[in-house]
């Protein structure tokens, strides 16, 4: 340590999600605080979250949702800021958000509206910022953490290594906080990925390339059985769901099974931009290509009709433009033989 080495109480070296949040805390507890970070843009990889809307928090999260080699470890941080504590965060800054499914919560948006949040959160902190500069080195002198950059070094009591994971190195992940560790004899589990890209070999990127963003649930009510070709009810769900999938562009595709008693049906459902009245009565005919289906040989859903009569079924249609496509098969349940005891 140097008489010319400016003093911090908090060094957090990553701005990040982490490093950020971690830094506006400190802040706002009347902790002087620097942060480091080497990327020249802030923020790039909530920019990039959730297809860039951030799933931000969801509001069932708890320890049994986090994996962990000590599962203690994450308790007592969700006892103390638990994900409502974020939502009220969120919501004092007006940030719009919506309920995607089972508690998972999305900026109405854009993600860059957190990003902002989190910067006028240091803001509010008082945070000092270098930002773009690297780390050269970190060492322990004088009781103290001395921080050498190429911008002059730095020192302080408490230093905080906020520089993530290994996904995505071209906006900014480096090994860096593995390293770190590695130096101070800090005992490191080994990565492996979380999230990886979906490859696809080059014939079936050009047939599924385009339903990159488009995702599948599906929904099957229990105890559901029909007596049925298996092949002939496998290949009218397949078109019907290349032909769902096909035509949207951005959203979900269900498909969706339940029984009446009478009838079993299977459902599949669209957020795509709907069927004229006009497209709807000609969608089944052989080779005809409405809307829909300007690039096709118009025989998808032709054969659907086929398949679903030759099962001795029924297929029913329900559409309006800019509502989402339902294509219904109403099948016959099968029926339940009864056991007789044997005596
Ligand atoms: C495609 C994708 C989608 C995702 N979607 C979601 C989602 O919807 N919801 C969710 O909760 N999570 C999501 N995640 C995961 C989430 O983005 C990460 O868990 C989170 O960003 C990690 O935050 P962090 O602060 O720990 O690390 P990071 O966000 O990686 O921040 C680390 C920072 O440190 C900087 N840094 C690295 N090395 C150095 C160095 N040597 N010196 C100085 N600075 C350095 C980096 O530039 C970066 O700014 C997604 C991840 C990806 C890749």
């Amino acid at each position: 340590m140097t008489r010319r080495d400016v003093r911090y109480d908090v060094v957090v070296i990553g701005a990040g999600a982490a490093g950020m949040m971690c830094a506006a805390t400190s802040g706002l507890r009347q902790r002087r605080v620097l942060l480091i970070e080497h990327y020249p843009v802030l923020g790039e990889k909530i920019r990039i979250s959730g297809g860039g809307r951030c799933n931000f928090t969801n509001i069932n999260a708890g320890p049994a949702n986090f994996l962990s080699h000590n599962p203690d470890f994450c308790k007592s941080a969700l006892a103390r800021y638990t994900p409502r504590d974020f939502l009220a965060l969120v919501e004092r800054y007006r940030i719009g958000y919506h309920e995607k499914k089972l508690g998972q919560l999305f900026c109405d948006d854009t993600a860059r509206d957190l990003i902002a949040m989190l910067k006028a959160e240091c803001d509010r902190g008082n945070v000092e910022w270098r930002m773009p500069c690297s780390v050269d080195a970190i060492s322990r002198e004088d009781r103290a953490w001395r921080i050498a950059t190429p911008l002059g070094a730095v020192c302080c009591d408490s230093i905080v290594v906020a520089t993530g994971g290994l996904t995505v190195p071209k906006i900014g992940a480096t090994p860096f906080g593995y390293r770190i560790a590695e130096q101070f004899g800090l005992a490191v589990v080994a990565p492996s990925p979380a999230l990886v890209p979906l490859a696809l070999p080059p014939d079936a990127l050009a047939r599924y390339g385009d339903l990159a963003g488009v995702a599948v649930d599906v929904e099957v009510a229990d105890g559901l059985a029909v007596e049925a070709n298996r092949d002939l009810l496998e290949q009218a769900l397949r078109n019907l769901g290349e032909n769902a999938a096909k035509h949207t562009a951005r959203g979900s595709v269900v498909l969706r099974a339940y029984g009446n008693g009478n009838t079993v049906t299977v459902e599949v459902e669209d957020s795509g931009p709907g069927i004229n009245p006009e497209v709807q009565r000609h969608v089944f005919d052989r080779f005809y290509r409405g809307e829909r289906d300007a690039h096709g040989f118009g025989l998808g859903l032709a054969i659907v009709r086929e398949s679903v009569r030759t099962l001795g079924a029924r297929i029913e249609l329900d559409s309006s433009p800019g509502e989402g496509t339902v294509f219904r098969i109403l099948l016959a349940p099968a029926r339940v033989r009864e056991e007789v005891p044997t005596a």
